[in-house]
């Protein structure tokens, strides 16, 4: 019996030629490094708005904040998701405009409020009344948006019990805004990021509806709601494509809101620049830890401190391509650094050409979002993973 081959489906992520391009771009540049592609940004970006025309995007930078792809959605006419000082800074020196700026973290200091304030910002997210309190003296008049909790069920990376309050909290706040001078604005959730259960959007938009009724009882018209991000990326596990996704949204908010449809935000993250990016990396080591040992260590260049730490829980499965041939063989896959936490996946076992030695190289694919931003600054002298963005065709 002849063993099985490895065989990658390459083309269900980037055509031939476009790898192509790509390979050549990344063999003049030492590894591990992120590749860019600008125009999968820009055409991600464009069928999202063709899906949920009525949607305000707010991109949220943490995903991928390198300068060109904010002034590339800037162009576009993205709006922008921020969350620290430091993040506002960048989008004011690439010319974004404050009003289209949405504070959108829910943990800051008095002082952090004032800054944004101060530079032109009028949109801020609350769930705590000693935030709340913040912005009423700091950000007097703003729009407030309240963040209600969600518990991040079916998602692969949730961002649940750390943001948001329950529904009795997020009332007695809207009410508090009003009193405080504040425009009550509206309310948000985030479900979760690559959340892969499209139902979570209809249980968070039933409560906004409650609360929609309860608030307007109290003589509160609220008139947004922000869908936050989960939008999926294009990794190895199965999701609905995203058309599926806004046809249900949209019909879940034809249900929920039958009179008069809110004013919907949307902040997608990971959906924008995740399967725009490939992360090259080399294999610095294979080896067995015992004579009959079943799976053979692959240690790469990069790892769970120089931007794979989504891979932590191995919550994120990459589509990993070795660009070898050979008969398939069963892997445990490993980063550089001297952490034994520094292990990429053990359980769910990729599979590499048997041939692949020292020196190869690795590319994993749909790594646009949560890499870079994610890398540690010298953790074991390895620097911050490099970024660069591929040269446009025709521009
Ligand atoms: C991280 C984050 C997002 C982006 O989520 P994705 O799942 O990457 O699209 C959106 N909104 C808020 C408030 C966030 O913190």
């Amino acid at each position: 019996m002849t063993p099985e081959q490895y065989a990658f489906p390459l083309e269900n992520y980037l055509d031939r030629s476009s790898f192509g391009r790509l390979k050549a771009f990344a063999a003049e540049r030492t590894t591990p490094h992120l590749v860019m592609d600008l125009d999968l940004v820009e055409k991600r970006y464009r069928e999202l708005i063709a899906l949920l025309p009525m949607a305000k995007v707010y991109y949220a930078v943490k995903a991928n904040p390198m300068d060109e792809i904010v002034t590339l959605l800037n162009d576009l006419g993205s709006r922008f998701d921020v969350a620290s000082c430091p993040e506002l800074d960048q989008l004011l020196r690439l010319g974004v405009s404050p009003d289209r700026v949405s504070y959108g973290n829910t943990i800051k200091k008095a002082r952090d409020v004032k800054y944004f304030y101060d530079r032109g910002v009028r949109l801020f997210v609350s769930d705590s009344q000693e935030d709340l309190k913040n912005i009423a003296t700091f950000a007097p008049g703003a729009r407030v948006y309240f963040r209600i909790i969600t518990e991040g069920t079916g998602s692969d990376w949730p961002l649940s019990r750390k943001f948001g309050a329950h529904a009795e909290v997020i009332f007695l706040l809207i009410k508090q805004a009003k009193e405080l001078g504040l425009e009550p604005y509206g309310l948000s959730f985030h479900v979760g990021s690559q959340q892969r259960d499209i139902g979570q959007w209809d249980d968070a938009l039933a409560r906004c509806t409650y609360l929609f009724e309860a608030a307007e009882f109290s003589g509160i018209n609220l008139k947004m709601i922000n869908l936050g991000g989960g939008f999926p990326a294009h990794y190895l596990e199965a999701t609905q494509p995203l058309e599926i996704y806004a046809n249900e949204i949209k019909r879940f908010l034809a249900d929920n809101f039958s009179d008069e449809a809110p004013e919907i935000y949307i902040e997608p993250g990971r959906s924008l620049t995740a399967d725009a990016g490939v992360l090259v990396a080399e294999v610095v080591l294979v080896t067995k830890k015992a004579r009959n040992s079943l799976y053979r260590w692959v240690f790469l260049d990069v790892g769970m401190f120089s931007g794979l730490i989504e891979t932590m829980g191995e919550a994120i499965k990459y589509p990993i391509f070795f660009d070898k041939e050979g008969p398939a063989e069963e892997i445990i896959l490993a980063g550089p650094t001297c952490d034994s936490m520094d292990i990429l996946y053990e359980d769910y076992k990729y599979k590499m050409p048997s041939t692949v030695v020292a020196g190869d190289r690795v590319y994993f694919f749909s790594a646009g979002a949560y890499t870079q931003s994610y890398s540690s600054v010298y953790f074991n002298g390895f620097p911050p993973l490099a970024a660069y963005v591929l040269p446009r065709a025709g521009r």
